[in-house]
């Protein structure tokens, strides 16, 4: 077999664990490249409006954060293929990871491959995507302008969606299926303060009423079962999300969730393979603690490539 093109790291994933992964990497001497199937950023580029990320006091926006995260890795010489992984062998030697048309080689391999949004799992909810059904507030909040719109959902996503939509909707109702929310209090603070912002809780969403286009929602109180419905124009999912490591499940076993188990080291039961940023086992699914996994990979990644050479 030829492998010329043996890299030092492959990263699975351009978010910003995956580009400070590629950024510690080649400022180390390691020869990287990231795979994206989408673009750089990640989940993080559908954030209209980040303001916990330190350094911008105005905030900065996700995508815009993320174009500038493979622009400095790429200075010092990372490169980005724009590329679907579609088959890994994290175990031989080397480690080999498909694209369409193209098998890669590597020593050690990055996983920041992220999380897309959990769904309802709702009858009509794939069909009416675009149509009343939402998962993104940030790209989608503008087609409702002065109108109806629900959010479901009650941790930090669900909050920035519902306070987003505050600004541009009429009125927006959060539903949740618990009496509290859990995102953070600046935030609830932020959505109390609103005017135009309802709450309905201890309910979740039952089914989804539409002709051509989402009309309204059933829901049901979860402690009397009562059902009523609800009309709006838009219905905005913002209940989690579902970590991408499908690809992985049968060489890594995977944890509650479908998350990698991985500590701090970011190290995972294969040697040379890293777990970085909201694939991995973890407290806080943040940007900061993204980039940390990403660093502390690479410090790993050098440790390991370094025993392979005694
Ligand atoms: P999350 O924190 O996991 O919250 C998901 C919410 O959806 C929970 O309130 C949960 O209810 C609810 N839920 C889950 N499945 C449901 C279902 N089938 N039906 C109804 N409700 C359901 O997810 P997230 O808000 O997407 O946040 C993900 C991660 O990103 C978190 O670590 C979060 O802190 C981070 N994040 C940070 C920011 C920020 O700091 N700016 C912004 C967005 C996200 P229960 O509460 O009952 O479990």
């Amino acid at each position: 077999m030829n492998f010329n093109h043996e890299y030092d790291m492959l990263v699975l994933g351009g978010g910003p664990g995956g580009y400070t992964a590629a950024l510690y990497a080649v400022r180390a001497g390691l020869t990287v490249l990231v795979l994206e199937k989408l673009w750089p950023g990640g989940q993080m580029a559908l954030t209209h409006q980040i303001d916990n990320y330190p350094g911008f006091p105005d905030g900065i926006d996700g995508f815009t954060l993320g174009d500038s995260m493979r622009k400095q890795a790429e200075r010092f010489g990372a490169s980005t293929k724009y590329a679907e992984v579609t088959r890994v062998n994290l175990l031989g030697t080397p480690k080999v990871v498909e694209i369409p048309g193209e098998r890669l080689y590597a020593k050690t391999v990055v996983l920041s491959t992220g999380a897309s949004p959990r769904h309802l799992e709702l009858e009509g909810e794939e069909e009416l995507l675009g149509r009343g059904v939402a998962y993104c507030a940030s790209c989608d909040a503008m087609f409702y302008k002065d109108k109806t719109v629900a959010v479901v959902g009650g941790g930090n996503s669900a909050a920035a969606d519902a306070l987003l939509l505050s600004k541009i909707a009429s009125n927006v109702i959060l539903i949740h299926r618990r009496n509290t929310l859990r995102a953070e209090r600046i935030d609830v603070e932020a959505l109390r303060n609103a005017g135009n912002v309802k709450f309905r809780w201890n309910s979740v969403v039952t089914a989804l009423l539409h002709g051509e286009k989402l009309t309204g929602i059933q829901l049901q109180d979860v402690y009397s079962g009562a059902e009523s419905t609800l009309a709006c124009d838009g219905l905005f999912i913002s209940i989690g999300r579902v970590p991408a490591t499908q690809l992985f499940g049968s060489q890594l076993e995977l944890a509650a969730g479908g998350y990698i188990p991985a500590g701090e080291t970011t190290e995972t039961v294969i040697p040379g393979v890293y777990a970085v940023g909201d694939v991995r086992t973890k407290p806080l699914r943040q940007i900061v603690t993204a980039m940390s996994d990403g660093a502390v990979a690479v410090h790993m990644a050098e440790e390991y490539l370094s025993s392979l050479q005694k």
